[in-house]
């Protein structure tokens, strides 16, 4: 509440802090959500949290913390980096960061950078192999440290980008799921920002003043493709505020009969059931037959 002895600065950081703690509140809250709606953390989980040092690793580890406070669970949070040996790589921000902060973590090292830029041609996007090499090594490292849940910090507008990529480009109706068991079986993969907006954690971050370590230091461009359906979804979100709540609403909520996938609708059973035969004119009020009037002619009347 402003009161009459504030100064136009007084008043301004008030207001500041008020949208601040609204943006930190709907981050907690939809973070919160997502977790129950799909289960995501149980009592006594351990959880790896994958840290690469971008906006939103750094913001899912800030609310999971915040949440893991008054949860009426318990579970343990392991932050994990790993260096992937790219050039400039600041090692030291994360181990200070995250001392300061006093969360547990593990900081790997592995040339993946070497490997990606061996086997990938000169021009061509390294993103697709640098994440696998990276992922692998991550979800290897969840079981050596007993962690049985894998938390990423991908989000709603992540998610979407991923879908449209996979429509437009790979020809499947595919997005990237708030969970799922990782290929080996033995961890559990969470996405806990599945529902919180891109720009929520951008000012989020911004807020924080996170040291963030940019994605690029490698020397690649994001891919294009992803970039381009970026554009068009930010777009759509301008000219059409709440698109993307929708879209991402319609990925929760798919018709399988209203496709046609016949691995996830049994199309070749369809059958229509037998048709009791109606006296012509007989047709019950209800029908909508009961207005229809009907003419009718055959070649051999
Ligand atoms: S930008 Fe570089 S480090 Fe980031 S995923 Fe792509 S190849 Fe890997």
């Amino acid at each position: 509440m402003t009161t009459l002895t504030d100064t136009p600065s007084a008043t301004a950081e008030k207001k500041a802090r008020t949208e601040f703690n609204k943006l930190q509140k709907r981050l907690r809250r939809e973070t919160g959500r997502a977790i129950e709606d799909y289960r995501m953390i149980e009592d006594g989980d351990r959880i790896m949290v994958c840290l690469s040092g971008g906006k939103d690793s750094y913001t899912m580890l800030e609310i999971l913390r915040s949440l893991q406070k008054s949860a009426p669970v318990s579970f343990e949070l392991v932050a994990v980096n790993l260096d992937q040996k790219q050039p400039g790589f600041p090692e030291h921000i994360l181990p200070e960061y995250l001392q300061k902060q006093g969360v547990p973590y593990h900081i790997l090292e592995r040339d993946t950078y070497s490997i990606v830029k061996e086997v990938v041609p000169e021009g061509k996007t390294t993103c697709g192999i640098c994440s696998r090499l990276r992922r692998g090594t991550l979800y290897a490292f969840a079981d050596r440290i007993g962690c049985n849940k894998v938390a990423l910090g991908h989000h709603r507008d992540d998610i979407l980008e991923t879908f449209f990529l996979n429509l437009f480009f790979g020809g499947k109706l595919k997005a990237m799921p708030p969970k799922l068991l990782a290929d080996s079986g033995t961890n559990v993969l969470i996405r806990p920002l599945a529902y919180c907006r891109e720009a929520d954690i951008q000012a989020f971050a911004d807020h924080q003043q996170f040291p963030i370590i940019p994605c690029n230091l490698c020397g690649s461009q994001e891919n294009l493709q992803r970039q381009t359906i970026k554009q068009m979804l930010q777009q759509w979100d301008r000219e059409h505020p709440g698109r993307s709540e929708i879209m991402f609403r319609a990925l929760q909520n798919v018709a399988p009969s209203q496709l046609a996938d016949s691995n996830l609708f049994d199309f070749q059973s369809l059958q229509a059931a037998a048709i009791p035969l109606t006296p012509a004119g007989e047709d019950s009020g209800m029908s909508p037959l009961a207005e229809t009037r009907v003419n009718t002619w055959s070649p051999s009347a």
